[in-house]
């Protein structure tokens, strides 16, 4: 597995990548994201840790770009910024997680394991292709297509997507959503859930108005099995 780092702090980029590599991690730390950007392209990682305040590309014009490229690696955002509008902006423009700093090395371990276990998952056996309400996921593909359009989703929503459009009319209450989704990931709550399901809602355009919100509860997808409108 390879874990691409983008960190200006020295010190800080050194020791990460000691322990991710004591993890048995391989590991490709970049200062700056202008010189990760070529190396997505020629290496691509199967994680990026993503410093915000960079010198040069900004972390969230390196995302930005990264999802504009329909790339889908899965991103934590390790920054020294830790107010809920930055972790939610970062969320919004296609991070997957978000640790703030200073972190244990322990917890970022946990991420990381937990977002690759996640990507692994996707491939399990059995059928790996589900539609409701005229949307189908393919799990092999990781693709989301909604009517005639391939949609555009972070690792997160996509997650949430398969879950519902895989048990219609069953409701995810937000803390099973928490527990199933972010794992045992710590620094999230039930507002994390409802900003990914606003933005999913967005997502899927008219076909939004299938995921109904239970005030207080959580939510269902309400639509009949494939095939239904
Ligand atoms: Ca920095």
């Amino acid at each position: 597995m390879l874990i691409m780092m983008i960190e200006d702090e020295a010190a800080l980029r050194e020791v990460v990548e000691y322990n991710l590599s004591r993890e048995g991690f391989q590991v490709a730390a970049f200062e700056n994201a202008n010189d990760a950007l070529i190396a997505v392209e020629d290496c691509p990682p199967d994680l990026i840790l993503l410093d915000l305040m960079l010198p040069g590309l900004q972390g969230l014009q390196f995302l930005d770009i990264l999802r504009q490229r329909d790339q889908r690696t899965p991103v934590i955002i390790i920054s020294a910024r830790t107010s809920e509008e930055d972790v939610i902006r970062a969320l919004e423009r296609g991070a997957d997680d978000y640790l703030p700093k200073p972190f244990s090395l322990k917890l970022l371990e946990t991420k990381v394991k937990v977002a690759l276990r996640r990507l692994s998952g996707e491939q399990a056996p059995g059928s790996s292709r589900f539609s409701s309400g005229g949307v189908s996921l393919d799990l092999d593909s990781h693709r989301a297509v909604c009517g005639d359009s391939e949609l555009q989703l972070t690792q997160k929503e996509f997650d949430l997507l398969a879950l519902f459009v895989r048990k219609p009319g069953k409701v995810f209450t937000r803390n099973q959503l928490l527990n199933v989704i972010w794992g045992y990931e710590t620094d999230v709550n039930s507002r994390t859930v409802d900003v990914h399901m606003a933005m999913l809602r967005k997502k899927l355009a008219d076909r939004g108005r299938y995921i109904k919100t239970l005030p207080k509860i959580g939510y269902l997808w309400e639509a009949g099995p494939a095939g239904a409108k």
